[in-house]
């Protein structure tokens, strides 16, 4: 059954669409849309599958706060505030002490921003003054039941503190989208029903569902990754769930899918948009296309102290705005023109070739 109502050949043809778009106009002209800000890799969590591994690193010369309001001041010159995203994120982001100061400077500066966040910290005066600095996202982690969510976070009373963070945010009435996001391994995937009326029942505006990823903190975990089957069973749940009530269930921006679900579990089709729609800035000031990729030294495109963003965006992120991956088994594959080598948070940079490719396992 398809949610688009869309057959394959008109997927396809969509699919032809959006790679000569992707080949033909965006790669030349990339779109900056979302600029994301690594605050902090400080945790207040240890979880299971954690991509930056945050909590094992120790923070090498942050950014001072005076620096981060200077890279504001700086993005606001060379690209606008109209049509470009802030996308907070960490570690834990609140656990910079200077989070709202700086946040409150780009607001004060006409930014959109949004936010990712394990909750935790969030009491009703956060939430409040979450509102007052201008957030208009946010999404939130919930990875299982509580006994679960307790486990794979590795912090006792976890699950209670995030699930009253939520309230407390939709409690605010202010923010445009409050969304979970659930990380499905194989040792929760049995609990997604329960957690289908739990999330239902809060009020949120979307779900949203992603597999356990080859990355960070879960390559030590492979017990947890998820078989082809599971694969099935959670795009399965999302396609049979996707607009069944007023929340949204959705998949993330990860993975080609096989045709019969692409555009079925998410808005768009598949697209990795790192270096060509997305950049990030690290806790440290280095400049990277997506903090889900493996921090590599050569991909390191640029540092805050010595380069201007602006001329970094322009002049570097070479590798995402070609067919750099047109190698190995990604070569000769029929759906290479689509897929472009998958997400680059699951290439393999050592072996060039990815480490998961949906179209093989499924
Ligand atoms: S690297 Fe992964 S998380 Fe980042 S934009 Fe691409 S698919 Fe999305
Ligand atoms: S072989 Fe490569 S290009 Fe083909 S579907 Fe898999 S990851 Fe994508």
């Amino acid at each position: 059954m398809s949610n688009s109502g869309l057959s394959d050949s008109v997927k396809r043809k969509h699919l032809n669409q959006l790679a000569t778009y992707r080949d033909e106009e965006l790669r030349p002209h990339p779109a900056l849309h979302s600029l994301f800000f690594e605050l902090t890799i400080n945790c207040n969590e240890h979880c299971l599958h954690c991509g930056s591994k945050c909590g094992d690193i120790s923070e090498e010369a942050p950014l001072t706060t005076a620096e981060w309001k200077h890279i504001l001041d700086d993005v606001k010159k060379d690209f606008g505030t109209d049509a470009l995203r802030l996308c907070i994120t960490g570690g834990e982001p609140l656990l910079n002490k200077d989070f709202f100061d700086i946040m409150g400077y780009a607001h004060s500066l006409g930014f959109d921003w949004g936010m990712t966040s394990n909750g935790t910290l969030i009491t009703p005066e956060v939430a409040h003054k979450l509102a007052e600095t201008g957030m208009r996202t946010i999404s939130i982690s919930v990875d299982g039941l509580k006994d679960t969510h307790d486990w794979f976070r590795q912090v006792p009373g976890s699950y209670e503190r995030t699930m009253a963070g939520i309230r407390n945010l939709l409690n605010e009435k202010s923010f445009n989208h409050v969304q979970v996001t659930t990380v499905v391994h194989h040792r929760n995937i049995g609990e997604l029903d329960e957690m289908y009326e739990i999330m239902k029942a809060l009020g949120i505006r979307s779900w949203r569902v992603i597999n356990i990823e080859p990355i960070g903190r879960a390559k030590d975990n492979p017990e947890l990754m998820l078989t082809g089957d599971e694969y099935k069973y959670v795009l399965d749940f999302i396609k049979t769930h996707r607009f069944e009530s007023p929340m949204e269930v959705t998949y993330g921006c990860s993975h080609f899918l096989p045709i019969e679900y692409e555009r079925e579990v998410r808005k768009w089709y598949f697209l990795c948009n790192a270096g060509v729609y997305t950049a990030s800035i690290m806790y440290n000031g280095n400049i990277g296309a997506c903090l889900d990729i493996e921090r590599r030294p050569e991909l390191v495109e640029g540092n805050i102290r010595r380069d201007r963003f602006k001329d970094v965006w322009e002049k570097g992120f070479k590798i995402y705005r070609s067919d750099y991956r047109k190698c190995g088994p990604c070569k000769d594959c029929p759906d290479y023109k689509y897929c472009a080598g998958d997400s680059f948070h699951t290439w393999n940079f050592d072996k060039m070739e990815p480490n998961l490719c949906l179209r093989k396992l499924l």
